[in-house]
């Protein structure tokens, strides 16, 4: 015996609709920037442009009225860090290292995204740059790596309803994670630099780091039986384009030759500048006939490259590429066997030299 709605019930069911609607235009809407911000963050190149984009991209794209990003730094890690990079704490007013999270330990926190209103007694610690209007609404959102909380990112809007208690928070909790990994991995990689294992000109690993892991993989592959590979890579007549554009052009063509080889490259690849204009390059797991399709893509990619020199020429270099395979599976020996492959690859490219540059050669036993 059902009725038929009355008009004011369609009426309600109309705006219930509008709001569904509505609601999920601006889900689309955030699931946008969301994903706009996360590219962002996977490009940020170094610590310094990562805090960029964590603190003033996202609260311009995302119109805030501040945005503040707590890390704890219990030993004085980060501080150094940020120290020897040149970042200056200043230029990034958002920023604030705790020694410890007792230093927030005012606030109830969960381990979970806290949204709700802006409370003046406990929160301005968790905004460093508390920019006005002042703020009334809030989400805090907890930076998780492993079982630890590196940090917080803050969010603060001058309107009451931006942040609501209980509401959902799949995005920011995402956003969060996304956060957590990409910072950690930039520290990181600023500590591998601070150690001294990464070539200043060009960004990629320097010879010491290289030799380190050319015997650990060999030690590997002499394990496993299973095949590991290495190039010796060579700018062809570098001393030419020195000579003809100067030494500025020169640095410049060495770091995008770096940069083109880099582009050519598996995560697990090592690419290393191993002397002034060589580069070495270690495949694990990987046989002679993938290695030399690896070199062949590489010196392609180089020749087709166009070099600029800051004026109206752009100029064309090329690279030869020596391709060696570890074949002796029966020594011992893993330090001899590491500085046989990388001899062998010397002697190919020397071979590639010799037989007319802007080649690949195999090593032949
Ligand atoms: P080949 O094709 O036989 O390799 O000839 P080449 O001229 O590349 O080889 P050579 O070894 O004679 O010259 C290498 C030059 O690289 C000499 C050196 O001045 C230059 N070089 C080494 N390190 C750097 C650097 O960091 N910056 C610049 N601009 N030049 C460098
Ligand atoms: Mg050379
Ligand atoms: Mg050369």
């Amino acid at each position: 015996m059902s009725a038929d709605p009355s008009s004011s019930e369609i009426t309600q069911l109309r705006r219930r609709l509008r709001a569904f609607v509505s609601q999920a235009k601006e889900n689309e809407r955030k699931l946008g920037r969301l994903h706009e911000f996360e590219i962002r963050l996977i490009s940020a190149s170094g610590l310094r442009d990562l805090l960029q984009v964590v603190l003033e991209d996202y609260r311009e794209s995302a119109q805030l009225q501040a945005v503040g990003l707590l890390l704890v730094d219990d030993n004085y890690e980060i501080r150094h860090l940020l120290d020897e990079t040149g970042i200056d704490e200043q230029g990034f007013p958002g920023l604030r290292l705790i020694s410890t999270r007792s230093a927030l330990a005012r606030h109830e926190e969960t381990d979970g995204v806290w949204m709700g209103l802006y409370d003046r007694e406990i929160h301005p610690i968790y905004f460093p740059d508390p920019a006005t209007p002042p703020l009334e609404s809030i989400a805090l959102l907890p930076l998780v790596r492993g079982d630890n909380i590196i940090g917080y990112f803050t969010l603060g809007s001058s309107e009451p309803g931006r942040y609501i208690a209980g509401a959902g928070s799949a995005f920011l909790e995402r956003m969060a994670r996304f956060i957590a990994v990409c910072i950690e991995n930039a520290i990181n990689h600023e500590k591998v630099k601070r150690l001294g294992l990464v070539d200043a000109l060009t960004g990629v690993y320097n010879r010491r780091y290289f030799d380190q892991r050319l015997h650990e993989e060999v030690q590997r592959a002499l394990r496993a039986r299973g095949p590991v590979s290495c190039l010796y890579l060579d700018i062809d007549h570098f001393k030419k384009i020195n000579d003809n554009w100067g030494h500025g052009v020169g640095d410049r063509v060495l770091r995008q030759v770096a940069e083109t080889i880099r582009r050519q490259l598996r995560g697990s690849d090592v690419l290393a500048r191993y002397g002034g204009e060589e580069f070495v390059l270690l495949l694990a797991d990987t046989g002679e006939t993938l290695a030399a399709e690896i070199a062949e893509r590489i010196r392609a990619a180089i020749a087709r490259e166009e070099f600029a020199t800051g004026g109206e020429a752009a100029l064309v270099a090329t690279i030869s590429i020596g391709i060696a395979t570890l074949a002796d599976f029966e020594t011992r020996d893993a330090e001899a066997a590491a500085q046989s492959l990388l001899k062998h690859a010397d002697q190919a490219l020397y071979r590639a030299k010799h037989k007319g540059r802007n080649r690949c050669e195999k090593h032949s036993s």
